[in-house]
């Protein structure tokens, strides 16, 4: 069963302990925040410890990738309308008066062979939020001189209600509102709906009622969520041991495995590129009231075909800005890289057919490159009322990739009474012709399996097998130590080669 109640996207970071983004204790402390040096991720309960003392200049390069960037009227060139929006068939922004077409910018700067990233790597956009910044921008239009204020909690776009210009926020302000890159839309609304009802419709049977009767996606919004984009160039040393199987013996009930154990060791350099992972505070949180981690599930993103931002993009949409900083988010991404790490090794360990445990990962960080992003998505929500407790239900559509993912309601008492007859059947049968009590399991697991198809509470995004990495020079050695017999296990004992950090369970 995929069910994990304790599911929290930041536990991959947090080693399963709540999320505080305030006490983050990340070894790269408030003095040296600019940089990672020569640091090195231990494999010592997660803990990230300063490898070189010498500490040489940290090297952060900055690429500013609001160049040409102008706050207030964004006019279009042909015929000076700020009425300007996306062609979702083309990708491109379109002038809503002239139809003039605006081929998408592209940032320069950015190191794109990841395999020669150096040091620090930052977008103008990952700038730290400063306390106490305003999410309020106010302007004056320049056509009619009146102050427009742009709330850009929700949007970086405000009309002028006076002479109906539309005024943008383009400039990097530090308050986490405009991203290094955008993604646009490519999935139209009318598909996204299809997306939706498809879902929902496969879950109707022992779906609540009321949702039941109120499910519709008239009101589905599309929305761009913040993301920190993470290029990691790195070299990887795992050391442990691996068991061979050479045979198995012994009865149905009682089998045994004589087993080879080998020292094992691998180094490689490995290249990720575009991991991604959620800047809103909010949606990193976890709780019984949030299912927060099916915004997760529907990632990858193409964030390689990203432009550079411009508010135009988000008209007609919603957009939520980045709360949190490269500090906080930066011990989930080394988790999440030393878990690449791990599955990529996997690729150099087949004959270990009991597994492998490995006793030290090292991952020694080169060059790391931030961006932030805003993604896609299309999202219906729906606000399940329980008594006094409320709970928020999403199915979220990929607005480049149509992958979709939700949480319907259930209706327990449906639920739990077909369960019941099931129970029942099973008792009987049972009784009566002297059946095994040992079938009464099939009730609970029709019980997990209608649940976790409708919630989805376990399911998460497979961040070490969903992200693009490459692994080279590879180095191998293997050591015979002794042959192990009558071993009762089918799997070595502590194997941990399939598994990753933070208690999500197995890779697959
Ligand atoms: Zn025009
Ligand atoms: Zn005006």
């Amino acid at each position: 069963m995929e069910e994990n109640p304790n599911f929290d996207v930041n536990s991959v970071g947090n080693g399963g302990k709540n999320p505080d983004f305030d006490e983050n204790s990340i070894g790269n402390g408030d003095e040296n925040q600019a940089g990672i040096g020569s640091n090195s991720i231990t494999n010592e309960e997660g803990s990230i410890s300063e490898m070189g003392q010498e500490n040489e200049e940290k090297k952060t390069r900055i690429v500013q990738t609001d160049i040409g960037a102008k706050n207030g009227q964004n006019k279009c060139p042909k015929c000076g309308s700020t009425s300007i929006a996306l062609s979702i068939k083309k990708g491109l922004l379109r002038c809503n008066y002239c139809r003039f077409e605006f081929a998408p910018e592209k940032v320069e700067g950015w190191v794109t062979d990841i395999k020669s990233l150096n040091n620090e790597v930052r977008g103008s956009g990952t700038s730290d939020i400063a306390k106490g910044a305003s999410d309020v921008v106010t302007f004056k239009c320049s056509s009619c001189g009146a102050e427009v204020v742009v709330d850009t909690a929700s949007s970086n776009q405000a009309r002028c209600h006076w002479c109906r210009s539309i005024l943008s926020v383009n400039q990097q302000i530090p308050n986490g509102a405009v991203p290094d890159m955008i993604l646009p839309f490519k999935l139209p609304k009318d598909e996204a709906k299809k997306e939706i009802e498809k879902f929902v419709g496969k879950r109707k049977f022992f779906a609540n009622p009321t949702f039941a009767k109120e499910f519709t996606t008239q009101n589905i919004m599309g929305v761009y969520f913040p993301y920190m984009v993470v290029d990691i160039n790195s070299h990887a040393h795992l050391a442990g041991q691996g068991e061979k199987k050479i045979r198995s013996y012994g009865t149905s009930d009682r089998k045994y495995y004589d087993a080879e154990l080998y020292d094992v060791d691998r180094e490689f350099d490995l290249t990720i590129e575009g991991l991604t992972i959620e800047s809103n505070a909010d949606r990193l949180k976890s709780g019984s009231d949030k299912t927060n981690n099916i915004i997760n599930t529907i990632m990858p993103f193409d964030v390689e075909n990203s432009v550079k931002y411009d508010s135009n993009y988000l008209s007609g949409y919603s957009s939520e800005k980045r709360t949190t900083n490269i500090n906080d988010l930066e011990e989930m991404v080394n988790k999440q890289a030393k878990d690449i790490a791990r599955y990529q090794a996997n690729s150099t360990i087949q004959q270990y057919t009991r597994g492998v445990k490995w006793e030290s990962e090292e991952l020694d960080i080169k060059g790391r490159q931030w961006k932030t992003a805003y993604l896609p998505v299309w999202l219906y929500s729906y606000q399940q009322v329980k008594g006094q407790s409320k709970q928020l239900h999403y199915v979220a559509v990929n607005a480049r990739t149509k992958e979709t993912m939700g949480s319907v309601p259930i209706h327990m008492p449906k639920l739990l009474g077909i369960t019941a007859v099931i129970e029942i059947i099973i008792f009987l049968i049972a009784l009566l012709w002297d059946v095994s009590w040992f079938f009464l399991i099939i009730g609970p697991i029709f019980f997990a399996i209608i649940y976790s198809r409708y919630r989805n509470a376990g399911k998460r995004h497979y961040h070490e097998r969903e992200t693009k990495a490459n692994i080279s020079n590879i180095k191998k050695t293997d050591e015979y130590v002794e042959t192990k017999t009558k071993l009762p296990n089918a799997m070595m004992e502590g194997a941990n080669n399939a598994s990753v950090m933070g208690g999500f369970g197995m890779f697959k």
